[in-house]
């Protein structure tokens, strides 16, 4: 569903990413890894279409969904209009978020502000924006960085049964590598500017995944 050959970016003269070449499948589960600063988010607003400035190719066949490191919510739209922003069903959009909400356990916060919501809050609506389109790519920029570790939990539950659902190809960046192993088919490490280590899982999802993620629910609970 994505492919990038052959791809450079630079800042002025600095390339952060050097001659990168990365596939992703359809309804295939990647993960990101690489120290702060590595290019990771420069990678992703690339494919998400948001820098042009490149050399080299990257495509995606589809459509594309990104949830952003830093929440990029409208402050002056409530919550659920943020979650629905430029959906063409004008009808059903209430609805539609606030089906989405309540999966990221924000039923409640419809009608709030975005100004008033915690880190962690803003960073589920941001999901919830991403998961309402059902795109055939997701892109994930450490979606779930500032959660608590049960309600973290919960988003990899989440995350884990619309993969199952829908199966769209995911590219989720995280600093967790339990996270990476847990969720994805195959984990990328980004580093000195290109892809510098590749793992391949076999576990057979998503049984695996759901028998883990049902583990750690009962040790946290
Ligand atoms: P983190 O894990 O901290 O989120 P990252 O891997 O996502 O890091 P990027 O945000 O992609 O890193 O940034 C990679 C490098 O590119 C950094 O050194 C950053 O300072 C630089 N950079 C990113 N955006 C710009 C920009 N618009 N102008 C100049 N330099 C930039
Ligand atoms: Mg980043």
């Amino acid at each position: 569903i994505a492919r990038v050959h052959g791809l450079t970016k630079r800042f002025g003269e600095r390339a952060v990413l050097s001659d990168v070449d990365l596939e992703i499948g359809r309804g295939e589960f990647v993960a990101l890894l690489g120290r702060s600063g590595s290019g990771k988010s420069t990678l992703l607003r690339i494919l998400a279409g948001l820098d042009t400035a490149i050399e080299g190719e990257a495509r995606v066949d589809g459509a594309v969904s990104v949830a952003f490191q830093q929440p990029r919510l409208l402050p002056w739209r409530r919550v659920w209009r943020n979650v629905v922003l430029g959906l063409p069903d004008r009808g059903r959009d209430r609805a539609l978020a606030e089906r989405a909400l309540s999966e990221v356990r924000l039923a409640d916060h419809a009608d709030a502000w975005p100004r008033t919501l915690s880190g962690g809050e803003a960073q589920r609506v941001s999901l919830a924006r991403a998961l309402v389109r059902e795109p055939d790519l997701l892109l994930l920029d450490e979606p779930f960085g500032a959660l608590d570790a049960l309600t973290r939990l919960a988003m990899h539950r989440l995350v884990e049964d619309l993969w199952t659902e829908h199966r769209p190809g995911v590219l989720l960046v995280t600093h967790d590598v339990d996270e990476a192993l847990l969720l994805a088919d195959r984990v990328l490490v980004l580093g000195e500017g290109r892809i510098i280590a590749e793992h391949v899982l076999d576990h057979p999802r998503p049984r695996a995944v759901s028998d883990h993620i049902d583990v750690r629910a009962r040790v946290l609970a």
